[in-house]
């Protein structure tokens, strides 16, 4: 039997489908390589949207496509991942978040881009981990619900001094993140500056150097002479760190740090979608429509 020489064959397949890949931070080694462009998953959407290519091909979770999607609704959008859930996302129940809207008509329903096209259409307003502060902040003085995650909805409430309510979801990986691995990682490296991603709880945010969204602790390394870097957040960042700052030295303040629904795209899966066609992503028009309105407030408003 012939092997297959993936990598080739993605971009064989690309240039003849007239696609464009694109691949979240935390995508496998081997993925990010092959992408067009790698980002955090809102600045990829725009990307999809402002691209030529009629098909887009989002190396990421459900609700990346989605938001592509919504974007872009004239462009075919295909997730590569089989499943491609994200746990926080699937913490929200879209019933229960209607009836909290019909029993509380003026709270403004704030939404994290993590969460499906059908929840983001059940908001008034998005926001990214980039931008979250400065569009919340427009919202203070009136009753708030943020969701799905508590931890930057804590991180938020804590810096904004507000009190927004929080729905009960979190990221289990940045969840995971402990004040003692952190204490653990400033002994093992004590240099170090510790940078982690504001989805983490907010007694580890504490002990950060700096706090911000995946690409925002990638640019942080690059405006600072510090040589090592404890790093709160998913392993497959170091694929960019270690691409952009080759002499520096990064330290995971976990080994345990991996999302597997960001590692169910392989090249093997990938080369599939791209050569057959699956795994399109749809999103109803009239969710399309009621969605595309809270990201366009949260561009309005960051
Ligand atoms: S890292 Fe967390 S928020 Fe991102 S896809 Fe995985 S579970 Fe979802």
């Amino acid at each position: 039997m012939t092997k297959i020489d993936y990598k080739n064959e993605i971009l064989r397949l690309k240039k003849e489908k007239n696609a464009l890949i694109i691949g979240h931070y935390y995508q496998n080694d081997e993925i990010q390589e092959v992408c067009d462009h790698v980002g955090d998953s809102y600045a990829l959407s725009v990307i999809a949207k402002e691209s030529n290519a009629e098909r887009i091909v989002f190396c990421g979770v459900r609700f990346m496509a989605e938001t592509a999607k919504i974007l872009a609704p004239e462009k075919r959008v295909f997730l590569p991942a089989p499943v491609g859930g994200c746990e926080m996302a699937d913490m929200v129940d879209e019933e229960a978040l209607k009836a909290y809207k019909e029993a509380n008509p003026d709270t403004v329903i704030i939404g994290y881009v993590n969460t499906s096209a059908r929840v983001k259409a059940l908001c008034d307003v998005c926001v990214t981990s980039s931008n979250a502060r400065k569009v919340i902040s427009h919202y203070k003085g009136k009753p708030i619900l943020y969701l799905p995650d508590q931890n930057l909805g804590t991180y938020i409430n804590t810096v904004e001094n507000m009190d927004m309510e929080l729905w009960p979801g979190c990221c289990g990986i940045h969840h995971r993140i402990t004040e003692k691995m952190v204490e653990d990682a400033k002994k093992a490296h004590p240099s170090a500056l510790v940078i982690i991603h504001p989805e983490s709880p907010i007694a580890v945010l504490r002990k950060a150097d700096f706090i911000g969204s995946t690409k925002q602790m990638i640019d942080f390394v690059g405006r600072v002479q510090s040589q090592d870097f404890i790093i709160g957040t998913e392993r497959g960042i170091l694929y960019e760190l270690q691409k952009q700052y080759p002499d520096r030295n990064f330290y995971l303040v976990s080994e345990h740090l991996t999302c597997y629904s960001m590692k169910e795209t392989t090249l093997t899966e990938l080369y599939n979608c791209l050569l057959n066609d699956t795994n399109e992503v749809f999103v109803d028009e009239d969710v399309q429509k009621k969605a595309i309105k809270a990201l366009d407030k949260m561009l309005e408003l960051s």
